[in-house]
């Protein structure tokens, strides 16, 4: 066996202790004589799953009694309409755009109601976060909406909107588990959690409990309505069991390791070691602006599209693999989410040092 280092932005690395576990779990799950895959999502096995992963996510995140954890399908992107539909009473949002996820959420919006861009950062194709000290948030807003990990841009909120009163709705999807968070600075957060959790497939949500009510916008689907989903423990229907499985088992892993503020850390030295190298080099640059960085998804440049391009086939042969960025921005991307040793990243620098030298 060889695993490379996957420097993918999603579906990313997991642990490989999890993935370990599960192989080990796969014909046999503790004893039932199936595998997770094949089990009744209404036996006893598999509510204990799910309970204890939910159990263990409100442990890590500190998550208040009056908050529901729901885990639902469809990805973030289901959430983009699930949010309007839910929120939406008096049909005005107010959204900030960082980013295409931003964007898309945005525009998804629209089509249930007067969505408002209040701030954008579009004007520099998204390399910085605006400041959302004093926006012009809407007087009859239900809510105000961003993402607050850009992965495509590599940038992040370092500090949460001014909402002047305002329920704040967040795509943490990208930077989800990555950090300690305050889950009350919200109304609702959710994140998809092929990033930095689990599974493709799969959408958490955390939603504050007086915001799940039958009063949702007329003609939205049973399965969009978050009582639905809250009134059934998220088992209203057959619901992700395999992803919910492996996330419950990556909680494990960070409980196991010192849970979200060691998670913080780590993740900061990670971050530290490419962005200094950046800072540095003569060759390469960072195109984020330095106050907005994320240590999620960091993207750098050379300046040079063949160069780039060079550097993409030669650290993929090196077994540095998904390097390339996000195809309407160009250059290169590094996701270096909670799975991606430290090792990883000094053999990524090691390596840009050797590319700098040999093209310089
Ligand atoms: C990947 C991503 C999404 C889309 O996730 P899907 O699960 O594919 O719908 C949404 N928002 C952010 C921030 C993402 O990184």
């Amino acid at each position: 066996m060889s695993r490379v280092y996957n420097f993918s932005a999603g579906p990313a690395v997991l642990p490989e202790e999890v993935l370990e576990e599960a192989k080990a779990d796969m014909l046999d799950y503790k004893g039932c004589g199936m595998s997770v895959m094949e089990m009744s999502h209404r036996s006893k096995m598999f509510d204990d799953i799910i309970k204890t992963a939910e159990a263990d996510i409100r442990k890590l995140m500190g998550i208040p009694d009056n908050y529901k954890v729901l885990f639902l399908q469809g990805g973030a992107s289901q959430q983009f309409a699930a949010v309007p539909m839910n929120l939406m009473k008096n049909k005005v949002a107010d959204y900030i755009i960082t980013g295409q996820w931003a964007k898309k959420a945005y525009q998804e919006a629209k089509l249930f109601g007067d969505a408002r861009a209040i701030a954008s950062s579009e004007d520099k194709t998204y390399s910085y976060i605006p400041d959302c000290s004093d926006l012009p948030i809407s007087e009859d807003a239900d809510y105000v909406y961003i993402c607050e990990n850009n992965t495509i841009y590599g940038t992040k909120y370092h500090k949460l909107p001014n909402t002047k009163g305002k329920d704040l709705v967040a795509d943490l999807s990208s930077c989800f588990l990555s950090e300690p968070v305050n889950v009350s600075d919200y109304a609702v957060l959710y994140g998809g959690v092929q990033k930095n959790v689990g599974p493709a497939g799969l959408v958490i949500d955390i939603i504050r409990e007086d915001l799940i009510t039958d009063d949702v916008l007329p003609g939205t689907p049973t399965m969009l309505k978050w009582k639905t989903q809250a009134d059934k423990d998220s088992l209203y229907n057959t619901p992700n069991c395999w992803a919910i499985y492996i996330c419950g088992l990556v909680f494990k892993w960070l409980l196991n390791n010192g849970g979200l503020e060691a998670m913080k850390a780590k993740n900061e030295e990670k971050a530290a070691v490419l962005y200094d190298f950046l800072d540095s080099s003569k060759l390469f640059k960072g195109t984020v602006e330095k106050d907005s960085r994320s240590i999620m998804n960091v993207p750098f440049i050379t300046g040079n599209d063949e160069l780039d391009a060079k550097f993409v086939a030669e650290s993929k042969a090196a077994g540095l693999e998904n390097l390339k960025g996000h195809r309407t921005v160009g250059g290169m991307r590094a996701s270096i989410y909670n799975a991606m040793p430290k090792a990883g990243v000094e053999k990524l620098v090691e390596f840009m040092a050797d590319f700098e030298k040999k093209n310089a």
